[in-house]
Formats: C-alpha cells, sequence, structure tokens
C-alpha cells in the first residue's frame, strides 16, 4: 500500500511492506516456522498445484521475507525483490536463473573478490565466457561486447580505490546489444543511489553491509522487474539459498534507519577524507568527496553523497601501513564494511592478498593502501585514533 503512493524514501523505509496479523503487532512479526498448516487436503492440494498462493514451506515462502523483500524493493524502485542467504547467493541465483552455457558476462574489474571467483572457478566452468575490463574505460566495455553478450556486472564506486563508472551510458551500452546491467549497490545503499532509476536492469546487495547496518547477520537481494525475479524465484526454490526469517526480521529493522545511518556514515567519512588530505604522512586519499578525485562529478550527479567507505596510502610500505593499523584502538581490524563501528584493513594482505602481484598493480592494491569504513562514532575520536600510528611515521 505504501509503494504506490509516492511516499518518500524515510517513509518507503519505515514503512513499505510491512503486513500486520490479525494480533495487531505494531513492530513486524518475525514468522520463525519452517512450514506451515493447511486448513483442509483440498487447500493442501491448491497451493502445491499453485491454484491457492498461500505458504507452503519457507524456502519457498515467509511472511517475514515477504516483508523486506517489498520493503527493499519499494526503495530500490524496483517492481520485485528476491532475497537471498547472503550477497553471494544473490548474484549465484541470477547467474544460474539467467545465463546459459555459450553465453557471455563482462565484469568490472574492480568488484567484490568473490564475485570474480565465482565467474571464473563456476560460471566459466559451466561454459559461460567472462570478460574483465577496467570499471571507468567506456572503450574496454564496448570492446568487449558481442553477440553473445548478456550480462554486463559492476560496483560504483569500487571498493578500494572509490572509482566511479557512469550507470546511465553502461546501462545504454549493454541495451544496445540485448544484454542486462547489473549493479552490486552495496556501497551506495538506495539511500545514496538508485541504478534501476538511471537505467540499470538489476540490482544486488550484501544485505550484511549497511541494510543491516550494525553487523549482525548475513543475507542478500536482488531487485528488478518482475518477470527476471520470477526466474530468481524459481532457482532460489529449487537450489534453497533463501533468506533465513530471523535475518529478514533484523533487515527490516535496520532498513528503518537506513537513511539516518547512511547520512552520518557520510558526513563522517567526508570530514575524515578532508583531514586525512592534509595530514604529512598521507600520501594520497581516495574518495570521490574531495573535488579533485576523477569520479567527483559523476558521483555528484549520480549519487545522492560519497558513501561511507574510503581508502588511502601513507608515506612508506607494508610496515608503515601496519603501524596505523595496529596503533588504533576504536577502528576494529576486520574486513567488513558498512557498520555503526569504523573498521580498518590492508587490502594488500587480506581482502586482494590472494591477487597476483600483476593483478594487484593493476588494481592500485599498493602496499601502503588502507582501507576504511567510516561508523557512526564521533569523527573527532576516529581522527585521534588514526593519528596515534600516522604521528609515528
Ligand atoms: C560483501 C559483499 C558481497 C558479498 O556479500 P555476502 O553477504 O558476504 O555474501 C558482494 N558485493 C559486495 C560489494 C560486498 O561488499
Amino acid at each position: 500500500m505504501f509503494e504506490d503512493e509516492g511516499y518518500s524514501l524515510d517513509t518507503l523505509a519505515v514503512r513499505a511492506g510491512q503486513s500486520r496479523s490479525p494480533e495487531g503487532e505494531h513492530s513486524e512479526a518475525l514468522y520463525l516456522t519452517s512450514s506451515y498448516v493447511f486448513p483442509s487436503a483440498a487447500e493442501a492440494a491448491a497451493r502445491f498445484t499453485g491454484e491457492s498462493t498461500g505458504n507452503v514451506y519457507s524456502r519457498y515462502t515467509n511472511p517475514t521475507v515477504r516483508m523486506f523483500e517489498q520493503r527493499i524493493a519499494a526503495l530500490e524502485g524496483g517492481e520485485a525483490a528476491v532475497a537471498t542467504a547472503s550477497g553471494m547467493a544473490a548474484i549465484l541465483s541470477l547467474c544460474m536463473a539467467l545465463l546459459k552455457s555459450g553465453d557471455k558476462v563482462i565484469c568490472s574489474r574492480s568488484v567484490f573478490g568473490t564475485t570474480t571467483a565465482l565467474f571464473t572457478r563456476y560460471m566459466e566452468k559451466f561454459g559461460v565466457r567472462v570478460a574483465f575490463v577496467d570499471l571507468t574505460d567506456m572503450h574496454s566495455w564496448q570492446g568487449a561486447l558481442d553477440g553473445d553478450t548478456k550480462l554486463l556486472f559492476m560496483e560504483t564506486p569500487s571498493n578500494p580505490l572509490c572509482e566511479v563508472a557512469d550507470i546511465r551510458q553502461l546501462a545504454d551500452l549493454a541495451h544496445s546489444a540485448g544484454a542486462l546491467l547489473v549493479v552490486d549497490n552495496c556501497f551506495c545503499t538506495p539511500a545514496l543511489q538508485r541504478p534501476l532509476e538511471l537505467g540499470a536492469d538489476i540490482v544486488v546487495h550484501s544485505a550484511t553491509k549497511y541494510l543491516d547496518g550494525q553487523g549482525r547477520c548475513v543475507g542478500g537481494v536482488a531487485v528488478g522487474s518482475k518477470e527476471f525475479m520470477d526466474e530468481l524465484v524459481i532457482f532460489l526454490r529449487t537450489a534453497g539459498p533463501s533468506m533465513s526469517p530471523f535475518n529478514a526480521w533484523v533487515f527490516l529493522k535496520g532498513l528503518e534507519t537506513l537513511n539516518l545511518r547512511m547520512q552520518a556514515h557520510c558526513r563522517n567519512a567526508l570530514a575524515l577524507a578532508w583531514w586525512l588530505d592534509e595530514q604529512a604522512a598521507v600520501e594520497k586519499v581516495n574518495y570521490a568527496g574531495l573535488p579533485k578525485h576523477p569520479g567527483h562529478l559523476l558521483a555528484a550527479k549520480q549519487q545522492s553523497a560519497f558513501g561511507g567507505v574510503l581508502s588511502f596510502t601513507v608515506r612508506g610500505g607494508r610496515e608503515e601501513a601496519w603501524k596505523v593499523i595496529d596503533n588504533c584502538r576504536i577502528f576494529s581490524c576486520t574486513a567488513n564494511l558498512g557498520d555503526a563501528k569504523s573498521t580498518i584493513v590492508h587490502p594488500a594482505t587480506t581482502t586482494h592478498g590472494r591477487l597476483s602481484e600483476e593483478d594487484k598493480a593493476r588494481a592500485g592494491i599498493t602496499e601502503n593502501l588502507i582501507r576504511v569504513s567510516v561508523g557512526l562514532e564521533d569523527i573527532g575520536d576516529l581522527q585521534r585514533d588514526l593519528d596515534r600510528g600516522l604521528a609515528q611515521l
């Protein structure tokens, strides 16, 4: 009901998708049940043939999961959403539902490492060709496009260098070849960027990050047209990587504060980027909110703010980068991001550690690079936390 009224994001984030039981609960109910009781044998038969749409089993449908799906679909401006057990399960499901042997995928080189592994280790094994291209180089996307191309896959801004790609241009390019553009919108969330409005066909999320926002549950979701989402649903019901109702309930609670949190993450990240940019021990700051960043104007156009993740290089190498990390008392040294708690990580030896030296160099993953996900703590405290290590360099 709230979805069609033209309400703004803040209203949808709190209200969209809720369906109350006859008990009248104010907060969304958690339906922690694996199966459902049929009122009669005839109704059971009708549900199994699909004549009746009631619940059968929680691998197929669950009311709490459905509320989460409807809310995130409303926020992304999509017709439908499909919730999955993790972000990777969302990407796997869309590959299994939409690709067949002989198809080609063009994927940005700067996507989540496990996404790359899914494409190369498994999709290629089943006869899907995968080409990797530079996110911001339209010519390389164009050059890789051919008649077999089915999907273009990208994240913007990228991790960890915060490069920004033009969603509308890439959507037009995909459509010119009859292909689909898939955007992993995990870093921005619909609070900052709505790829479907810019022409993308499908949005995927790791709900584990900002949608939860407090580092509690693993989950994922895909959003798009009813036609594509119906295909994903069939795969999900068959193969089983569906979202736990408990996790869906946690994500529903997370979404209620999504915009408030994202605005606060962005404010803190922008302030931290400006501050880092002035530190003598810092060589370079990668954050699209800084006017000198090459993606600044494009990000200002297609995002409402610049996000909560940034990276920077220190003067020196691994030893200096590790010194900054090890001197932190607030920032948690963990690879997770999108949490109320600030996190810090050394990509070259963790998230991107398995890349060859050549791939690291090409991706800009140098030994002196540090990535931070800026949380909701006080900005002055965060600056002092980083300064403890930086001052020693
Ligand atoms: C974490 C992440 C994923 C994978 O999500 P999981 O929930 O960990 O499976 C995919 N894409 C991006 C950008 C991520 O940060």
